[in-house]
């Protein structure tokens, strides 16, 4: 089974349209995302392009700061205490990678934790570590979890999840999701020894490594849930490049139960996620 990651987020977001328009009768509040770009990498253009586009498509207010690459580290920090005071912006994404020379822990704790809807602000970690359930919780890896729900019918109870990656944005909190749901995790990375044996164990594996094809099909559990974060552009054949997954596709799809595909899986849903993480910090703080 292939699991379709735009259906699924096109799924959440017509839930979400509906309880934004409620949100709107009961209390007049709409929910607003502002997203603020430094720079101009384009991988990050075309993510902040969507992200605007689909916010405004929900019915949400949807503001977009584009600064300079050389602006100051300062003059971040006053633009996000006004965005910090501004009662109509719910939800505040500072885009990464920021230019070197700003310090993105420093950015990142300068967003208050009621607005941070990519949910990278230490409080709301270590909300999420604590299972409080008031986190906002980071986007990619809610989204991994939904798809894995989406194939396993809701219950992950007692699988044993191997997460490969260890990163704060995905690796981390989608191994402690996972343990939400009553997995057995076990978190891999690159000093890990028999990777793909440990692999072999999974019945989810998640792959957030950023090598393309870097998990072999032989290292799936025949029958596993295969959830494939990596977004890698490589050159194919004519020259032309594509993007492809951490997953090696094409062998994982006669071995695994059900796979992500790249592009098409987890990407879509991080979005999604993102709305959903605006329209809960409007709900509890709007
Ligand atoms: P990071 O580079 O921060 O983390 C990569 C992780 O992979 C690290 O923990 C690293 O281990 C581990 N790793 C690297 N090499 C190996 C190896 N040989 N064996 C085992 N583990 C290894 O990446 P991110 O977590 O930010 O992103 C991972 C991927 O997901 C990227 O392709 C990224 O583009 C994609 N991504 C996709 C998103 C989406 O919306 N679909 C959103 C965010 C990311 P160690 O810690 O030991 O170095």
């Amino acid at each position: 089974m292939i699991i379709d990651g735009k259906q699924a987020a096109a799924e959440l977001r017509k839930q979400l349209s509906v309880q934004v328009d409620q949100l709107q009768q009961e209390k007049n509040i709409i929910p607003g995302l502002t997203v603020i770009l430094v720079g101009e990498d384009p991988a990050s253009e075309v993510y902040v392009r969507n992200k605007v586009r689909q916010t405004r498509e929900l019915g949400m207010n949807s503001n977009e700061i584009r600064l300079p690459a050389d602006t100051g580290e300062a003059e971040l920090l006053a633009r996000l205490e006004q965005l910090n005071r501004d009662s109509e912006v719910h939800g505040i994404l500072v885009q990464l990678p920021l230019p070197a020379h700003i310090d993105e822990a420093r950015i990142l704790a300068a967003i208050d934790p009621q607005k941070d809807v990519d949910g990278f602000h230490a409080l709301n970690s270590g909300r999420l570590f604590n299972g409080s359930g008031d986190a906002l919780v980071p986007c990619t890896p809610q989204g991994c979890v939904i798809l894995a729900k989406r194939h396993l019918g809701n219950d992950l109870n007692g699988k044993h999840a191997v997460v490969i990656g260890r990163s704060n944005i995905v690796g981390k909190p989608v191994a402690i999701l996972l343990l939400q749901e009553n997995c057995t995790v076990t978190i891999a990375h690159s000093r890990t020894e028999n990777l793909a044996g440990l692999c072999r164990q999974a019945d989810i594996l998640v792959a957030a490594v950023g090598r393309p094809h870097f998990v072999r099909g032989d290292w799936i559990k025949p029958g596993a849930t295969v959830i494939d974060v990596g977004i890698n552009r490589i050159a194919d054949a004519g020259g032309k490049s594509r993007l492809v997954g951490d997953v090696d596709y094409q062998a994982a799809v006669e071995v695994a139960g059900a796979i992500t595909p790249v592009p098409g899986g987890v990407g879509p849903m991080t979005i999604a996620c993102l709305l959903k993480n605006t329209l809960a910090a409007a709900r509890r703080y709007g």
